[in-house]
């Protein structure tokens, strides 16, 4: 099935408007981010119950490798995972690569699973003899190899927040308990 994703932020670049972000994690920091440039005349208010080191996201491996999604059933998340890697090649390539942990990484994967995604990652190909020789004691004897990107998510939570203060984001630390008010 083909989907499309389509953001539409021509009211928001016309108007101010006030704009709440919920969440302090990856997802609630990229998005209040992402508002923030796309939006300039908004004025943003990230409101989080906790903020890092305290979110899940600061225990994340930080591995783009998004093994347990089922594509079949939900196509748009094959967009949203190559846009995801895409800008994660783009930090590991950026000057700040280093800061926030950046970089590439590649590896087996036994047994192999064939996913989905090896069209996405990098030199996607299946082991070798040889290179199963390493593992003697994995069965089925088959495995995988490709190189994908890893980032150091406590490292990236502080670089987005800064960035977010730097543009002079505005931050509460607080618990929503109820969205009427
Ligand atoms: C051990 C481990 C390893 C992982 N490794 C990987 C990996 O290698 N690669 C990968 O892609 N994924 C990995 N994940 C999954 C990944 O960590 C999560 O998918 C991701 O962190 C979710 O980010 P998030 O911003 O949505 O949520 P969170 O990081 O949980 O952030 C949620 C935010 O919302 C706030 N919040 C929640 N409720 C309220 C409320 N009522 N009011 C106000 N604020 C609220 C919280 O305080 C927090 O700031 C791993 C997870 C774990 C546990």
């Amino acid at each position: 099935m083909d989907v499309e994703l389509k953001v539409d932020y021509t009211s928001c670049y016309r108007y101010s408007m006030k704009i709440c972000v919920v969440g302090a994690g990856i997802n609630g920091l990229s998005s209040a981010l992402h508002v923030q440039e796309a939006c300039p005349k908004a004025d943003i208010m990230l409101m989080s119950e906790k903020f890092s080191p305290n979110t899940t996201s600061d225990v994340s491996g930080g591995l783009w490798s998004p093994h347990l999604v089922d594509v079949m059933k939900q196509p748009i998340v094959r967009i949203w995972a190559k846009e995801t890697l895409d800008h994660l090649v783009k930090l590991a390539r950026s000057r700040d690569a280093g800061l926030i942990g950046a970089r590439f990484l590649s590896g087996y994967r036994l047994p192999k699973r064939d996913p989905w995604f090896r069209d996405l990652v990098f030199g996607y190909r299946y082991m070798t003899e040889d290179e199963l020789k390493l593992f003697p004691e994995v069965e089925p004897r088959e495995g995988e190899f490709y190189t994908t990107v890893t980032l150091d998510v406590r490292s990236y939570l502080q670089w987005l927040l800064a960035r977010y203060k730097a543009n002079n984001g505005k931050i509460l630390k607080r618990k929503v308990n109820s969205w009427k008010r």
